[in-house]
């Protein structure tokens, strides 16, 4: 017997091989072994693989037929922002101390609803550029921190901007206009308002009224706010931010004595929609007339802007010191 036949035989004591030892060629039984091999490792290949096989159909039958919660392609994974989250407002600009007192600049008018005015001056255009250099100007001089409700061409619904303010936490709101009438050919100046029910006027009532007209599509209130504002308005506990809006008003009075022409010598007050948050203290501030030119080219320059926005600034710095100071309004 061959070496190599020896070997065989020796490896194939047992089972069937036996037989195979009584053959007398020796290539045939090699060839019987060498079969009965295969065998074995086909079985081993299948033992091993067969569970793999399955595993892997199971998985893409799950991506293919799976439910809603097991499968790919379903589950998203979204994280909520917590309360007091600042998610989507506007962002606050200056130290990042938050103990630093917090403006925020509202710019009247914008996006669909250009305010007073056509042609050359848009109201929406003339308050976001006062509003934008009075943010420089506060951010210039530190201390304050500052955010506005809007920094570009957006519309901006009236009870929305006073909400922006208070979810962002201010402790000052100041919205910014610019009217133009026709039936007062001639009239000149800068006007702060402050919240009221009754009006210090006949024209203020009507100014208010066409501030607040900015949310009425055909003569309707988009967002209801005359109820809202009338319900503040007779809650007591409103008298103490009444009284800080007035001084706040009084304080852009003094500051802007001799630098920018007021019509009024003293703030007026009226029922505006954007001042209606009963616990922050809010001012309206309408700058001049964009159908008077005098008043156009004051609004319309950078001179200008840097009058308003000194002024102003100088009006907030001293509202905060004077609060700092545990100074409360008369
Ligand atoms: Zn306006």
């Amino acid at each position: 017997m061959p070496r190599s036949c020896e070997r065989l035989a020796l490896v194939g004591r047992r089972g069937k091989l036996l037989a195979a030892l009584h053959k007398s060629d020796c290539a045939a039984r090699a060839n019987y072994l060498v079969t009965g091999t295969m065998r074995r490792i086909l079985f081993i290949v299948a033992v091993f693989l067969t569970p793999l096989a399955v595993f892997a159909a199971m998985v893409a039958a799950d991506r293919m037929f799976g439910a809603p919660g097991r499968g790919y392609d379903y589950v998203i994974k979204v994280d909520l922002p917590a309360d007091g989250d600042l998610a989507g407002l506007p962002k606050i600009e200056g130290p990042l101390d938050a103990g630093r007192p917090l403006v925020v600049i509202d710019p009247g008018h914008g996006g669909k609803d250009p305010g007073a005015g056509s042609g050359k001056w848009r109201e929406k255009d003339i308050t976001l550029g006062l509003a934008l250099a009075l943010r420089d100007e506060l951010l210039r001089g530190g201390g304050v921190r500052v955010a506005l409700t809007r920094g570009d061409d957006r519309y901006i619904l009236l009870p929305e901007r006073s909400v922006i303010a208070r979810r962002l936490g201010a402790d000052l709101f100041i919205s910014i206009h610019a009217d133009s009438t026709e039936e007062a050919h001639g009239v000149s100046g800068a006007t702060v308002y402050t919240l009221s029910a009754k009006g210090s006027n006949e024209a203020a009532n009507k100014i208010a009224a066409r501030e607040n007209a900015a949310d009425m599509v055909n003569g309707i209130a988009l967002a209801g706010q005359s109820d809202a504002v009338s319900a503040i308005l007779v809650d007591l506990s409103q008298r103490d931010t009444q009284a800080r809006s007035e001084e706040f008003g009084n304080l852009i009075l003094r500051e802007g004595q001799g630098r920018i022409p007021f019509r009024e010598p003293t703030g007026q007050s009226a029922a505006f929609a954007v001042l209606k948050q009963p616990d922050l203290p809010s001012v309206l501030f309408e700058s001049g007339y964009i159908n008077n030119p005098d008043d156009a080219a004051r609004l319309g320059s950078a001179t200008g802007r840097g009058t308003f926005a000194q002024v102003t600034a100088a009006a907030i710095k001293a509202y905060f010191a004077r609060h700092a100071a545990g100074v409360t309004a008369p």
